[in-house]
């Protein structure tokens, strides 16, 4: 069967990339399997784009924010009643098991309703003028066109997390999905068109970073940029942001531990690891890679661990029976074995896998063993550096004081975890990790989409995704002072002494 043909997205057109090049989408559990051909786009394209949404801005901003948000709402039950399809699309094309993409358009369905919310709210302040007679209020605006940039570890909900609040913000945007996962955009942006949304409002350009979201950080008329990515990309998408003056909302990677103390409910905490480790094959920014468990606990912890993740069926996420997929590219794969490598050469204890899967049904995918290293030290490379793929260190210490340095002694800072039945213990991680998220006895993942999402250091430019900060991100504040007096009076000069 000829694979499927997708297009762009482009003032309501789906359209060819202008050259006519494109690219394969393959699922990552059988790479003979073709789930579509995309086009591959560059610098035109994407101007066309900036162009429809531009013209669709000035239509956009004055649509009153209630009927822009009921076009989310619309969404949000198209969403629902679509999830399964579009849960199964996904799992073609990322890998991840089912039961996670459903959760992964559940967070989407989530975002559009609380998003839709914001569209009677979006408020602003009024305060009180330092002068008579006069008005003032702080109200929010929109920027105009936004550009964004997106991973394929969540392929339909991190798009949701930038396109509804900077849609409800009365934005318009273009989006560049992740080359591996642009099925995903497509369903979400389809969900959206037959909800209402105009034409134009939300453009798709496929392809390649380098030639297809490049064009957009140096675009002048995109006002904004939203990126979820590497850290290495990251830095690349900010400086170019930087030199146009564009705010940047960055989120990068992670290196986050679990610490595991004396006084925690073991099994629960294990419990925990096992979904934070490998739960979407370890390809989270918020998976778990460390664990810091303290020495009462340690060996009980460690054999635990080990027979749980040997328990874990590895295979295609289509089949219910699985709990892990496979890793999403060959070079996701060699990045994984590289470092395994690197954990044997410095010394780390290899306590389960360690290699890829090469059965029988599973060598044409990217599978690889839930791995576990055992008697790591904290400035090892494989408890510094992410791996993004299903591998886990435990550092064993001596006390909450020293596992919360180790938790902080990364370049990154997410998510983090603490299990603990000591309420002191529990408060003073919770003030002294130094990280965008923390929970108590609850791995490192599972956000909810109306909290703060994002993280420190080389985690994030100070931006938050997911709850307010991200109509912060997509509106700007206007002043506003409205004298009704009928004479001139200045500010700071007319003091009345
Ligand atoms: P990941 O491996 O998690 O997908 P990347 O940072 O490699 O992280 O990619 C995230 C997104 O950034 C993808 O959509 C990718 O195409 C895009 N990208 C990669 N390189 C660039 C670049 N030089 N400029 C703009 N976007 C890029």
């Amino acid at each position: 069967m000829a694979a499927k043909i997708f297009k762009n997205l482009i003032a309501g057109e789906w359209v060819e990339s202008r050259s006519g090049q494109t690219f394969e989408n393959l699922n990552p559990a059988n790479t003979k399997d073709v789930v579509g051909v995309f086009p591959r786009s560059q610098q035109e394209d994407v101007d066309a784009a900036v162009e429809a949404a531009k013209k669709a801005f000035q239509r956009w901003r004055l649509t009153p924010a209630p009927r822009r948000a009921e076009i989310l709402y619309r969404c949000g039950q198209l969403l629902q009643e679509r999830k399964e399809d579009y849960a199964r699309d996904m799992t073609r094309e990322m890998g991840k098991v089912l039961k996670e993409t459903r959760g992964d358009v559940q967070e989407a369905i989530d975002t559009a309703f609380y998003m839709a919310g914001e569209g009677r709210r979006l408020d602003g302040h009024t305060v009180p003028s330092e002068l008579p007679n006069k008005f003032a209020m702080a109200v929010r605006v929109p920027l105009g066109v936004v550009g964004m940039i997106t991973p394929w570890n969540f392929p339909m909900a991190i798009p949701s997390w930038k396109i509804f609040p900077a849609i409800v913000s009365g934005n318009t945007c273009v989006i560049k999905p992740a080359e591996d996962t642009p099925l995903s955009t497509v369903n979400l942006v389809r969900a959206l068109i037959d909800a209402g949304l105009p034409p134009g409002v939300v453009n798709i350009v496929h392809g390649h970073g380098p030639e297809a979201g490049a064009p957009m950080l140096e675009h002048p008329d995109v006002r904004a940029i939203s990126f979820t990515g590497s850290s290495e990309v990251g830095r690349i998408v900010g400086q170019a942001a930087a030199r146009h003056f564009k705010p940047c909302s960055l989120e990068m990677g992670g290196k986050n531990a679990i610490i595991v103390l004396n006084d925690a409910n073991v099994d629960l905490a294990i419990d925990g690891t096992v979904w934070a480790a490998f739960g979407t094959t370890g390809q989270r920014c918020t998976a778990a890679s460390r664990v810091v468990v303290e020495q009462g606990v340690y060996n009980q912890f460690a054999d635990k661990l080990v027979a749980r993740a040997k328990a874990l069926k590895v295979g295609p996420g289509i089949d219910e029976q699985n709990d892990m997929g496979p890793q999403i590219n060959q070079q996701q794969i060699e990045t994984t074995g590289k470092y395994v490598g690197i954990g044997k050469s410095e010394g780390a204890k290899l306590l389960s896998g360690g290699s890829r899967i090469s059965s029988a049904g599973l060598s044409d995918g990217f599978f690889w063993e839930p791995t576990i290293f055992g008697d790591c030290h904290s400035k090892m490379r494989i408890a510094q550096e992410e791996i993004f793929g299903p591998v886990v260190s435990l550092i064993p210490t001596d006390s909450l004081e020293q596992a919360v340095d180790i938790s902080n002694g990364v370049a990154y800072g997410l998510s983090s975890a603490v299990y603990t039945r000591d309420v002191n213990k529990a408060f003073r991680a919770m003030r002294d990790i130094y990280a965008g998220i923390t929970y108590i006895n609850a791995p490192t993942i599972g956000a909810e989409v109306h909290l703060p999402f994002g993280g420190t250091k080389a985690t994030g430019n100070g931006h938050r995704e997911g709850g307010i900060g991200a109509i912060d991100f997509y509106t700007q504040w206007k002043a506003i002072y409205v004298d009704y007096s009928d004479r001139l009076q200045r500010a700071q000069i007319d003091t009345g002494e």
